[in-house]
């Protein structure tokens, strides 16, 4: 290319050109240099190029470009800025590539350069923007995700108080209580199903945010509330509000009770819980009712009693009188065995019902237990009171109609005053015990009043209770034999065992005076066990022809083994059971008489032989007969005595020794003490004699002795 066409170049091209020399410093410029920066060449020759750079001393920057030159490797698109003397700055990019003459040897650079200022400023600026924007995105970045988590949070948040919603929501309508919360404005805030359906309230109206006035307003026109309550309400809840205390009401809503409760909220407001004790109240009532009363009768328990005579007692202190009558149905328990409890209960009742209408309506009926009642009677005299006993007498002396049935009872009633008879409940009550006690002793169906001498029989007997148990232990107890004797021949058939007991301090007792204690206690289950089993191993030492009689107490009937028991003492004792008689009172067969009647037959079953005792003594004696094959009937004493006294006597003898002939049933005839009477007994035709005349009780150790005498008297 000609040095013309170079010039050409150079004048019209918007770039400049250079050229180094081998020590880097320049030695050319173009045209085009001058032209743009208004500087002469000359300015610039001989300078390299780190001298005309701004940033010169920036080594990072230029050592590349110094490594370049000294390598004489050619470069390009160098930019760099450029620093005038007035301190603006202009950016170039400069390409150059080394020059070598012909012989090879390095010379210097050419190169062109260019101005790129504007396009440095636009890159720069698009950098800077795009960096604004870079941050800008970031920092949205930044908040969007930030965004991000809080939404999630607040979702979070947002799904625990729903669930937790719900999990109240379940709670609160299955609660068994009614609630409702109000806030301190008498709103609502939350309230159950529960309330709305204890309250009869509609869940159209009651929502939140619905006033305590609108509610109250319902509530009085559905009638749940009279009319003026409701503004006495709201006052009332407001005026707990400000006491903050928890307080509690009952309200009755058509039959039903409601307990409210108000428990005030620290910030204001309330919680109030409704709880239906409808049921609940009913049972206090009714506990509370049997608590007081007696559930048959309906008329006071002892307790009650107990109180009403300590009430009584301060009146007395302020000079009035009180009597406390106790009572005891006679005859009471023959019912209740014969027709049943139903039965029983029925005439307890009617007679409950006859002794409140003897007394005033001041005066206090009570049922103490069993056949027990009590009365107390409020400033009598000692007179008037009887006056009072003897109407209850006579209206229970007269007939019953219990179930369909004729019944005939009665009472006996003791009577203690006070203040003659004891200043306190305990010693009155305990007093006219006693005083009943002496009624029922003295024959029933009388009024005695209390008089100090009881108290010392009564504490006697007491005393002998207690001896009475582990008295068979101690073996205070012997059997006794009197003989039985064969009217015709006057041999001794046998013995009965009559039990003794020698007291330790009082000598010996009689049974009459210990057997119905016995029988009271219970001791009579062990005690007649032990009569039975000793008669039996006694009687086993005797001639083989002999048997011996045992008395059975009705009570040992109750016992349902008297069966096992017989047969074990006959087992072990080998005693033949033909020998044994066991002899029972009607009052046996009084009780409940199937149950009587199996045991009966079940001692039938083992052999041995059953005697009615103390025959005619009882009630309806000859349906008994009936009942039951007898072997036996042993006509009491009494109608023997009385043989050559009461004509009408010998008749029932007769007829009863016919009756036994016809049922092929052997007579006996008790308590017979004289020839003439063994001479009677004999003619009309009894089988069997038994009394003093032909030998009295005695011990064992006697048995051969008066079997001797037996003899003799035979002969
Ligand atoms: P019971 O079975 O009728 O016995 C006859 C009672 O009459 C006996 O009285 C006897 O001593 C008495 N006695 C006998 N001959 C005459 C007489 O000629 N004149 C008079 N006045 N009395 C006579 P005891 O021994 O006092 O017994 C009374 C009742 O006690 C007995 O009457 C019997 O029911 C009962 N008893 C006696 N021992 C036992 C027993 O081991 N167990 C049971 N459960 N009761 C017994
Ligand atoms: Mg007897
Ligand atoms: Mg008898």
């Amino acid at each position: 290319m000609s040095a013309r066409l170079l010039e050409d170049f150079a004048q019209i091209s918007c770039d400049w050109f250079w050229e180094m020399d081998d020590q880097f410093k320049f030695c050319y410029f173009s045209y085009r240099w001058s032209e743009l920066f208004g500087r002469s060449p000359e300015q610039e020759i001989g300078k390299s190029r780190l001298q005309v750079a701004m940033n010169a001393d920036d080594k990072a920057f230029w050592q590349p470009h110094i490594d370049d030159l000294h390598a004489r490797r050619p470069f390009r698109d160098l930019v760099y800025p450029y620093a005038f003397d007035d301190g603006h700055v202009r950016w170039l990019k400069i390409s150059g590539q080394p020059v070598f003459n012909e012989a090879g040897a390095f010379t210097g650079y050419r190169g062109v350069g260019t101005d790129i200022t504007e396009e440095h400023e636009a890159k720069r600026r698009l950098s800077e923007t795009l960096e604004q924007l870079q941050h800008a995105n970031r920092a949205f970045t930044l908040v969007n995700s930030e965004l991000q988590r809080q939404n999630q949070r607040l979702t979070e948040q947002e799904n625990e108080i729903r669930q937790q919603g719900q999990q109240l929501d379940v709670a609160l309508n299955n609660m068994a209580h009614g609630l409702c919360m109000f806030d301190e404005q008498f709103r609502l805030l939350v309230c159950n199903a529960r309330y709305l359906e204890l309250m009869r309230l509609s869940p159209d109206l009651v929502k939140p945010g619905v006033t305590l006035r609108e509610i109250l307003q319902h509530n009085v026109d559905v009638g749940n509330l009279p009319a003026p309550a409701e503004a006495h309400y709201e006052e009332y809840l407001r005026e707990l509000n400000q006491h903050g205390a928890v307080a509690f009401e009952r309200v009755l809503l058509d039959g039903r009770t409601i307990a409210i409760r108000h428990h005030p909220m620290p910030a204001g407001g309330w919680v109030a819980t409704y709880e239906d004790i409808t049921e609940r109240k009913e049972t206090e009532a009714k506990i509370l009712q049997l608590a007081r009363h007696d559930e048959l009768t309906g008329l006071a328990n002892r307790r009650v009693f107990g109180e009403k005579v300590n009430e009584a007692l301060a009146r007395v202190r302020r000079g009035q009188t009180l009597t406390v009558l106790l009572l005891d149905l006679d005859n009471f328990k023959i019912v209740n065995d014969t027709l049943g409890h139903s039965a029983g209960d029925a005439l307890l009742k009617t007679a409950a019902q006859r002794l409140q209408d003897c007394v005033r309506e001041t005066d206090v009926v009570a049922r103490l237990g069993g056949d027990e009642f009590a009365v107390l009677l409020g400033d009598l005299e000692r007179n008037e009171s009887g006056v009072v006993a003897d109407r209850i007498i006579r209206s229970l002396a007269s007939p019953f109609d219990v179930e369909g049935h004729h019944v005939v009872i009665g009472t006996s009633i003791g009577m203690a005053l006070a203040p003659h008879d004891g200043d306190d409940a305990e010693s009155l009550l305990k007093n006219a015990d006693m005083a009943l006690y002496q009624a029922k002793e003295e024959g029933r169906g009388i009024c005695r009043s209390f008089v100090p001498a009881m108290n010392i029989r009564l504490q006697e007997q007491r005393k002998l209770e207690l001896d009475l148990r582990g008295a068979v232990e101690r073996g205070e107890f012997e059997l006794y034999y009197q003989p039985l004797v064969a009217a015709h021949s006057g041999e001794i058939t046998g013995f009965e065992a009559l039990l003794r007991w020698f007291h330790p301090e009082r000598g010996m007792i009689s049974p009459a005076d210990f057997i119905p204690l016995a029988e009271d206690t219970g001791i009579i289950g062990p005690l007649g066990e032990w009569v039975i089993r000793t008669a039996c191993a006694q009687a086993a030492s005797w001639p083989a022809d002999l048997k011996v009689a045992v008395n059975l107490s009705p009570a040992q009937f109750r016992n349902k083994s008297i069966g096992l028991i017989v047969a074990s003492a006959l087992g072990s004792t080998g005693l033949a059971p033909r020998r044994l008689e066991l002899e029972i009172t009607e009052s046996a067969l009084l009780q409940d008489s199937d149950a009587t009647g199996a045991a009966l037959h079940e001692l039938r079953g083992l052999g041995v032989r059953i005697a009615m005792d103390d025959f005619g003594t009882g009630y309806s004696s000859l349906s008994y007969l009936r009942s039951f094959p007898f072997d036996r009937i042993k006509i009491d004493r009494a109608f023997v005595q009385d043989l050559g006294r009461k004509p009408d006597c010998i008749a029932i003898f007769e007829t009863i020794v016919g009756l036994g002939r016809g049922l092929g049933i052997a007579t006996t005839a008790e308590g017979v003490e004289t020839p003439e009477q063994l001479r009677v007994v004999a003619d009309l035709g009894c089988s069997e004699v038994q009394g003093f005349l032909l030998g009295a009780p005695g011990p064992a150790s006697r048995v051969p002795e008066l079997l001797q005498a037996g003899r003799i008297k035979a002969a």
